[in-house]
């Protein structure tokens, strides 16, 4: 029941409803120290872009550069990511909505030098977390999900198998929605063959706007791009993206 003087919330546009929601839950989440990543974060990384954002990514984990920008996927694959949905004709703050499955950074102290590096979180850590993301996903309502890493399938899907097995696999998440399991665009730029796996990478994509096309209209004929006319028009192949492996 509304409170005196307040709207009831399905009252309001959808766009309304969804920043209320969000930034309630932001709050809710605020300083997290529901587990011990805190304590060595620089910043919990909550999400960025549209809240009305037709495609979702959710990375596995908090990369060096996320918690060094405060911003999900910062670095050389966040700009990969970029580089392509422009080249498609979508506009990543608008089309896009990016968070990662554990927000924080897992660092551990390495043996030999006493330096500190990057590991995956536990299975505790991450049934602490997911449940931001999960409500986050209510609250975006994609028609496409774009899960990133093992261990965002592995929690949003229920599939416990290493990526290898079903990366590039489209499976559906709830009713109205379809999800990517793929690799993170940081691991696809590294090493000597960066650049034939940034082809393949952009292929994904490809495949995921024509989805969108049909999908999206579908499910989100309110998203933006859409008002603005946006349609799939299949860009000449590519040569070499341009985007400079770390
Ligand atoms: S990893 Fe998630 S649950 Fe743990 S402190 Fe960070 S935000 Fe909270």
């Amino acid at each position: 029941m509304a409170l005196s003087g307040q709207l009831p919330l399905v009252s309001l546009p959808p766009q309304m409803q969804a920043e209320l929601r969000m930034s309630g839950l932001a709050g809710h989440w605020g300083a997290c120290n529901r587990c011990g990543l805190c304590q060595r974060r620089r910043h919990m990384i909550w999400g960025a872009g549209s809240l009305r954002a037709p495609i979702m990514i959710v990375n596995s984990t908090t990369s060096g550069y996320d918690n060094q920008n405060g911003t999900p996927l910062a670095g050389p694959g966040g700009e990969l990511v970029a580089h392509i949905l422009t080249r498609l004709g979508l506009n990543p703050a608008r089309d896009c909505y990016v968070t990662n499955l554990v927000k924080c950074l897992c660092p551990k102290k390495s043996e030999e030098d006493g330096t500190l590096r990057r590991r995956l979180p536990t299975h505790d850590e991450v049934e602490v977390c997911k449940v931001a993301v999960e409500e986050q996903i209510k609250i975006i309502d994609p028609c496409i999900l774009i899960l990133y890493g093992q261990q965002a399938s592995r929690y949003l899907l229920g599939d416990p198998r290493p990526l290898a097995k079903f990366a590039g696999h489209w499976r559906t998440y709830g009713k109205r929605c379809v999800a990517l399991s793929a690799y993170g665009p940081n691991g696809l730029m590294m090493g000597d063959d960066s650049v034939s796996k940034q082809a393949t990478y952009f292929n994904l994509w490809l495949e995921t706007a024509e989805k969108l096309n049909l999908l999206g209209r579908m499910w989100r004929p309110d998203a933006q791009l859409f008002q603005d006319g946006w349609a799939f028009n299949p860009p000449a192949p590519i040569g070499q993206l341009g985007v400079s492996a770390c």
